[in-house]
């Protein structure tokens, strides 16, 4: 069985590019991608700047801080759905699956392989899923990293949404039938950092709040090996969070830390300030800052309470130039702000989700453009997450892979055509956006 429900999961995961493998021609008689660069891109040892990869924990709950699943069911774009040939094709690399159909009997075939090497490899499966997509670092998005996820190949990026809701949430909640699903997932993981630290209770000051729950959280979180830290705040509410003096947030704090549900205004403030203090402790820390940025998923996500342009704001912050920022799915509809937010000297974005919703050529244009202004930006990123029992994360990150490395050659080969770029440059852009920009960002020790 596989609705386009389960599909949801996948919104967030970036294509796999299969090795030497070439992107489709273009229908439209347009330019097709140069062999050679091509070649070059399929050779390059990637870094993913974004997943769900699964543990082998067995059911696995950590995967995601608000799991897509909750707010299901929606529908998919069309590169999403089963009747994408990509679910064979990647069936077919990482599985040899032999058939071009899926009928229930060769499904059920199908899943039989996919058991023996999960079986096979045990804990090294993870790895395994590295080496066939040829992905050598790949950052995994989880409340928590569990087993097969272990460092250098996989590397933590961290939730932290929940740190700026301390209060309670249902006013919130009830703004839409998403967020009744979404806003307790967040109570429930505030609850677990304050446990994993021993508070038993909301602090009564914003103050000692900070204190005891929000910077160790923090501080914990870098010492596990934690690269970044991951808001999703665009599921929740608008992504301009104003700068708010501390002493308004502490009043506001103050007031509704014993009980009572705070106005939207209120809480606002409220939340508006501690994400610039999550954002300045975990540039201090040396962690970046990950921001979902994208038109979904869910069918009453807020797609213009996602445009890259609300976060300038807090990009400008000068006590925040220390903190590294990475708009995480490039924007989406928004893609060219989310480049022009790339003047910015903290500020990066990545391409994930894209290789799994967009065709190889309409990533090319959005590259393109990316690419012609600040190419030591931009990062190859999948958003790999499980959508159910055949489509499992690697399948996703395969798929995203593939479909990336074409968008990329169809990029640089247009660049070479026309005589922006030489081949060399073209190379070497190629291995930044694949490899060495991610490398650089979170200081990752080369090979
Ligand atoms: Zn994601």
């Amino acid at each position: 069985m596989r609705p386009h429900t389960i599909l949801i999961l996948l919104l967030l995961t970036n294509g796999g590019a299969e090795l030497g493998c070439s992107p489709s021609p273009r229908s439209d008689g347009a330019a097709t991608a140069d062999p050679e660069i091509t070649a070059f891109i399929g050779q390059i040892p990637a870094v993913d700047n974004h997943s769900h990869a699964n543990s082998v924990a067995p059911g696995d709950s950590d995967h995601d801080a608000l799991p897509l699943e909750v707010i299901a069911p929606f529908e998919v774009p069309v590169q999403l759905r089963p009747e994408n040939p990509d679910w064979l094709a990647a069936y077919k690399a990482l599985y040899r699956y032999p058939y071009a159909d899926m009928s229930d009997a060769h499904m059920s075939e199908l899943r039989g392989a996919m058991q023996k090497i999960a079986t096979e490899q045990g804990d090294q499966f993870p790895t395994w899923v590295l080496d066939q997509i040829g992905t050598e670092v790949l950052l995994a998005n989880r409340v928590a990293m569990g087993p097969g996820l272990a460092p250098p190949r996989f590397r933590w990026v961290s939730f932290v949404d929940a740190l700026m809701l301390p209060l309670s949430t249902k006013a919130e909640a009830a703004a839409s039938p998403d967020r009744q699903k979404l806003f307790p997932l967040e109570d429930k993981l505030l609850l677990r950092y304050m446990s994993d630290l021993g508070v038993p209770k909301r602090p009564r000051t914003l103050d000692a709040y900070l204190k005891s729950v929000v910077t160790p959280t923090l501080e914990a979180q870098k010492k596990a090996g934690c690269v970044a830290v991951k808001f999703e705040a665009a599921y929740l509410r608008s992504l301009d969070f104003e700068d708010v003096p501390a002493s308004s947030a502490s009043a506001i704090y103050a007031k509704y830390a014993g009980g009572g549900e705070p106005s939207s205004a209120d809480y606002k403030a409220l939340q508006d300030f501690l994400f610039r203090y999550i954002a300045r402790e975990a540039g201090d820390l040396g962690m970046a800052v990950h921001v979902h940025s994208f038109n979904g998923a869910g069918n009453f996500y807020r797609a213009a309470d996602s445009d890259p342009l609300l976060l300038e704001s807090a990009f400008n912050d000068p006590m925040l130039r220390k903190t590294k920022f990475v708009i995480v799915h490039g924007g989406g509809v928004y893609a060219p702000h989310a480049g022009a937010m790339l003047w910015k000297p903290n500020v990066y974005l990545d391409m994930s989700a894209m290789p799994l919703l967009y065709t190889p050529s309409k990533l090319a244009t959005v590259l393109r453009d990316w690419l012609t202004e600040y190419p030591e930006k931009v990062l190859f990123g999948s958003d790999a997450a499980s959508f159910g029992p055949d489509m499992g994360w690697e399948v996703a990150a395969w798929i995203a892979n593939k479909n990336a490395r074409a968008a990329l050659a169809l990029a640089l080969s247009d660049m070479i055509r026309n005589g922006e770029v030489s081949r060399a440059r073209a190379e070497e852009i190629a291995t930044m956006v694949m490899r060495t920009n991610a490398m650089t960002l979170y200081s990752l020790e080369r090979k």
